[in-house]
């Protein structure tokens, strides 16, 4: 597959965004791109970004376009990108999307295609409550879902420390959920009109929706 392609995944929080964008990495080469693992490192380290990001982050609200603009320009510039990337994450807003189209533009390296993976949101809560990720290596699980082959061991490298997300509880998942509602899900219209939209169904087993979207890019 060419896989100088770039691409953005849009959908709710836990909709399998990250699962997939990993699937996509491990297969194709392309690079994933989330501004989330971006943000939550930049607040590990307590960056300027990171001192600004954290209370936002963890009442559920979207950080503010400037900040997230300018570190995604930052990072498409790096080398690696030259190999695709997957924004996972990104664009988050309207004004996300257009600064997004005029940073690629100038680059002259268009968009390839934008692929909603639409899940509704009574499957949201239960996707979210149930995650982890493995401590070492990042790996994502999930209590229901997705579980170690050998509970409390990472199937991937093998450690036995994990983590949840301090955002991952209930209450804030609803402030994020009316967030994608009012303020993210517009940009499926801005892709749509763009020509390149594509949908997947993300209610579907963490198998199928990859299928899915392998699919979907192929035909890119
Ligand atoms: P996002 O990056 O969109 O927030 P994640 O990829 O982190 O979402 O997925 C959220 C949680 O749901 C994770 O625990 C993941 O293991 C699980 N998950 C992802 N895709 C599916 C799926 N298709 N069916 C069931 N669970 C899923
Ligand atoms: P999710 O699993 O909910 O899709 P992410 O890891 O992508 O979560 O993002 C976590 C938090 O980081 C968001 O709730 C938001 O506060 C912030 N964030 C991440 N990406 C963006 C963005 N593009 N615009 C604004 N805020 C963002
Ligand atoms: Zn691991």
């Amino acid at each position: 597959m060419n896989a100088t392609k770039r691409i953005v995944l849009i959908g709710p929080p836990g909709c399998g965004k990250g699962t997939q964008a990993k699937r996509i990495e491990d297969a194709t080469g392309m690079v994933q791109l989330s501004t989330g693992d971006m943000l939550r490192a930049a607040v590990a380290a307590a960056s300027p970004i990171g001192l600004k990001a954290k209370a936002v982050m963890e009442a559920g609200q979207l950080v503010s376009d400037d900040i997230i603009i300018g570190m995604v320009a930052e990072r498409i510039k790096a080398p690696d990108c030259a190999k695709g990337f997957i924004l996972d994450g990104f664009p988050r807003s309207i004004p996300q999307a257009e600064a997004l189209s005029k940073m690629l533009a100038d680059n002259k390296q268009p968009m390839n295609g934008a692929i909603e993976i639409r899940v509704p949101d009574q499957f949201i809560v239960e996707r979210i409550t149930g995650r982890f990720t493995c401590a070492k290596c990042g790996a994502g699980y999930h209590d229901k879902f997705q579980k170690p082959a050998k509970d409390g061991v990472c199937d991937k490298c093998g450690a036995s420390d994990f983590s949840r997300r301090k955002d991952d509880n209930e209450e804030t998942v609803r402030t994020r959920l009316s967030a994608y509602h009012e303020v993210t899900s517009p940009i499926v219209g801005f892709y749509d009109r763009a020509g390149i939209l594509k949908v997947v169904d993300g209610t579907q087993g963490i198998d199928d929706v990859t299928k899915s979207i392998m699919k979907v890019l192929a035909e890119l």
